[in-house]
Order: C-alpha cells, then sequence, then structure tokens
C-alpha cells in the first residue's frame, strides 16, 4: 500500500499542528510521500509582496511577518539552529527577488516570491518528522514536477513527471518518508512555476499519479467534505461517500475544500480519495471514490465569490454564425476560461472566476477593449455562484421549484441548467449569496 498525504496551511501553521500532522505520518506506515502548503498566512503575504509595489518599510513589515512565522516554529525545533539558517537563506532569497520585483514586475519572479512559503513549511516539516522520529528527507519538487511557463497558473507535463518521479523518487519511498512542496513546479528554462492558488491539493494528486499510489489523503481542517461550507452554514454535515463526479463538480464550483482540478488525476487513474481533518484524525472523514452506494438528488451546495459576469451584445450575431467562435478566440487568447454561459437571440452572458489577489488571468481592461471591436460588453462585478449539486438533477421533477421557491427573495440574475445532471447553477449579488447558501441547505438538507 502506497499512500500520499497532503496536508494544507492551516494543518502546518504552527509547531504543534506540524507536530499532530507528524504524528498522522508516523502511525501511517504507508504514508510515504508527503506534500505541504506554506503555513497559513504565508503565501496571502506573497501575493501582496509579488503584485503591488509597496514602500520599503511596508514591505519590511510583510516580511517580518512571514520571518515570525517560521521562526516561531524552527525555534521548537531541537536542531533549531541548523533549520534557522535554512529559513535565513530563503528569507533572504525572498528579500532580494521583492527588490527585482519592484522594478521588474515580471510574472516570473511573482512565481519565484509566491514558491518561498512551500519551501519553507516543507523544510521545517521534515525536520519535525526527524523530530518524532520518523525518517523524513526534504525533497525539491522542481526536479520533477515539469511545467511549461505560464506563469502562475503552469501546466504540468505529466508524463515528463511520470517518468522523473520514476527516476529521483520511487527509488526512495521504500527508505524515507519524502516531504516536498505542493504548488510548485519547474519550466524547461529552470524558472520555478507556481499552478495557482489552493494548487497543493492538485500536486499532491499529480504526484499519486505519478508514482502509482494506492490513495491520496487530503489532510485540512475540516472532518471531510460536507453538504456545505460549514463556515457559511452551521447546518452543514460531513458526507462519509462521495463518487468522484459529485466532488469534481463541487470542487469546480468553489467548494474550497478542493482545488478544482484535485480529482482530475485521481479520476484518470482510479486513485481513491479520503479528506480528513489533522486537528481530529480519529473523527473519520469523507472517502471520494468512482461508485458509492447512494445517489441522493441533492448532495451539496457551493459558493464561488467574486465572479464576473460578461453580457456581450451584437445586432449582427442575428442568424449569423462565427460570432461566438471570435469571441471564444479572443478570451482564449487571454487563458481566459468560461464557467457559465447563456445565450438570447443577439447576446450572451458569460462567467468568470475573477478573485482579486488571484495568480490567475481575469477580465482585464484589454480584453474588454478587444471585444468591443466585436460587439457591445457590459461587466459585471460583485456576483456569486451558487451550484447546487446532486444525482439526476435535470431528470428528477421538480427540482427547479424546489431550488427557486426556497429563495422567493433572491435576485437572481442568471441561471444555468440543462448541460448537465449533476448542477444546477445560478448567480445573485454578493451580498445575498451566504443568505442564500444558507437557505437553500436548511430547505434542501435539513
Ligand atoms: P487547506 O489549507 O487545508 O487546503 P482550505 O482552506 O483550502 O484548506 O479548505 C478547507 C476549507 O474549505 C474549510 O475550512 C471550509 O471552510 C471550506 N469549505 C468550502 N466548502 C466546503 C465543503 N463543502 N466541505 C468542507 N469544507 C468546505
Ligand atoms: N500555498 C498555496 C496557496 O495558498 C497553495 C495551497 O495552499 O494549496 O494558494
Ligand atoms: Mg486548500
Amino acid at each position: 500500500m502506497l499512500t500520499v498525504a497532503k496536508f494544507g496551511g492551516t494543518s502546518v501553521a504552527d509547531f504543534d499542528a506540524m507536530v499532530r500532522c507528524a504524528n498522522i505520518v508516523k502511525d501511517r506506515a504507508d504514508i510515504r510521500v508527503v506534500v505541504v502548503s506554506a503555513s497559513a498566512g504565508v503565501t496571502n503575504h506573497l501575493v501582496t509582496l509579488s503584485q503591488q509595489i509597496l514602500p520599503v518599510p511596508e514591505q519590511q513589515s510583510i516580511l517580518g511577518k512571514i520571518a515570525n512565522i517560521q521562526y516561531a516554529i524552527s525555534d521548537c525545533l531541537p536542531d533549531k539552529d541548523e533549520a534557522n539558517v535554512e529559513i535565513d537563506a530563503i528569507i533572504e532569497q525572498l528579500a532580494q527577488l521583492v527588490t527585482e520585483q519592484n522594478t521588474l514586475q515580471t510574472a516570473k519572479t511573482a512565481d519565484a516570491i509566491l514558491s518561498c512559503g512551500e519551501q519553507m513549511s516543507s523544510r521545517l516539516f521534515a525536520r519535525v518528522l526527524r523530530q518524532i522520529e520518523c525518517q523524513g528527507a526534504y525533497f525539491d519538487i522542481g526536479n520533477v514536477m515539469t511545467t511549461n511557463s505560464l506563469y502562475g497558473k503552469a501546466v504540468v507535463d505529466t508524463q515528463a513527471l511520470a517518468v522523473n518521479c520514476q527516476q529521483l523518487l520511487t527509488p526512495q519511498l521504500q527508505d524515507v518518508v519524502t516531504v516536498t512542496q505542493g504548488f510548485i513546479g519547474r519550466d524547461s528554462m529552470g524558472n520555478t512555476t507556481t499552478l495557482g492558488r489552493g494548487g497543493s491539493d492538485y500536486s499532491a494528486a499529480l504526484i499519486a499519479e505519478a508514482i502509482n499510489a494506492d490513495d491520496l489523503q487530503i489532510w485540512t481542517d475540516v472532518v471531510g467534505i460536507f453538504t456545505t461550507d460549514p463556515r457559511i452554514a452551521k447546518s452543514a454535515r460531513a458526507i462519509d461517500e462521495i463518487s468522484f463526479g459529485e466532488a469534481a463538480e463541487m470542487a469546480t464550483f468553489g467548494a474550497k475544500i478542493l482545488h478544482p482540478a484535485t480529482l482530475i488525476p485521481a479520476i484518470r487513474s482510479s486513485i481513491p480519495v479520503f479528506v480528513g481533518s489533522s486537528r481530529e484524525p480519529q473523527a473519520g472523514g469523507t472517502r471520494i471514490m468512482e461508485t458509492v452506494s447512494s445517489k441522493p438528488t441533492y448532495r451539496s451546495i457551493a459558493l464561488r465569490r467574486q465572479q464576473t459576469l460578461v453580457t456581450v451584445k451584437s445586432p449582427a450575431m442575428l442568424h449569423a454564425s462565427g460570432f461566438l467562435a471570435k469571441v471564444f478566440a479572443i478570451l482564449a487568447s487571454h487563458e481566459l476560461s468560461v464557467d457559465l454561459i447563456t445565450t438570447s437571440e443577439i447576446s450572451v452572458a458569460l462567467t468568470f472566476d475573477n478573485p482579486p489577489g488571484s495568480t490567475q488571468a481575469g477580465i482585464t481592461q484589454k480584453v474588454v477593449e478587444e471585444l468591443e471591436q466585436l460587439c457591445d460588453v457590459r461587466v459585471e462585478n460583485n456576483l456569486s455562484l451558487i451550484a447546487v449539486i446532486g444525482n439526476g438533477l435535470l431528470r428528477s421533477q421538480g427540482v427547479g421549484t424546489q431550488v427557486f421557491d426556497t429563495i422567493p427573495q433572491a435576485n437572481v440574475r442568471m441561471i444555468c441548467h440543462g448541460a448537465s445532471d449533476n448542477n444546477l447553477c445560478f448567480l445573485v449579488p454578493e451580498h445575498e449569496g451566504e443568505h442564500v447558501v444558507q437557505t437553500l441547505h436548511d430547505n434542501l438538507f435539513v
């Protein structure tokens, strides 16, 4: 049995959290690869440093905050002097990168900055493992995670990853627990890349696939996947078992518990996934599998904030062909992916995930200007996408009524239902989002 375990930001936030995770690894001999995120809060600080040119004192203050998070961990280690030297070197390198970014402002340097969090947490975690007498060895994921050079949202070459893992990772699986970084890759020029926010889940799934693991464990701060985000609805409850398809829909439509791409390698290679809490490993969790015994009509509700709705309108679209192709060509040239789409005779409405602080492409003024060469363009922000996820949603009678009769006050801006049997999606103004989810959850799930 070969398991890859991933520990998220809160699970490696401080020394005690790291010790809890290390004990999970020590207790389970099948965990041979550990993938860690940056300690909680660090990546957000790094995003600020990489995206904004701040006055030097402010930069120093943020660097200080990052250093404090990491030194609070290294200072608890018996080999703290050596650990501090490692952290010093990365903080120093980070300070240089930030200075460089002040003048250069490149996506390449931004990725080098963003990678520093995982570089520090993985080094510290390997030491914590050794401290509890579990043979952990730090491993630089850049040596195997080959990507293209799309900084901020790099695409992994899965074939190269498999070959690299065979050569560099598989031979050491027997001897040591390999501790490595999520979120980071390396391009053909040797530059550091990142896979997009929350990408450590995806990294872990890709590594599990590349080393033919039997199991992927995602250890986080909740005891599994819930019927909706437990931070939004108190009545949310953990789901014991969920199918790959349903969980993938949840991840796609914003359930933060899993990065949207996580399940792609798992589904492709039939690797079951477990989601549980590193704080309460004994509390069980959710198993995500190919087939599950129950197929409820309503499985969960996901909320994704900060959506942008772009409506393109052109009389030329009437009875014309090729208009949509031109619109999509512009979007594709900016690496933008559309989530929901509805059309009328002369207009098309499209939604985009557009959160601020994202390392990925968004709807920029340039995109709007290019679209305006073709048609009228209207951009609306501050919307939330709500996805009701389940089974047989196209076939079950009364789904639309059950959903929308429950939320008569909601100002529903757009509805998408018809393409998938597993979801019904709609947009509401951002300030209504949480309340709509709570009301829906209380009616459909309790
Ligand atoms: P990590 O740092 O471990 O990757 P994240 O913060 O990315 O953790 O994801 C865990 C969070 O996802 C939870 O704290 C919870 O608020 C949120 N979440 C959103 N939707 C769900 C859901 N359906 N079930 C469980 N957690 C959810
Ligand atoms: N540290 C990265 C982030 O915060 C990746 C991850 O945690 O999955 O986005
Ligand atoms: Mg996450």
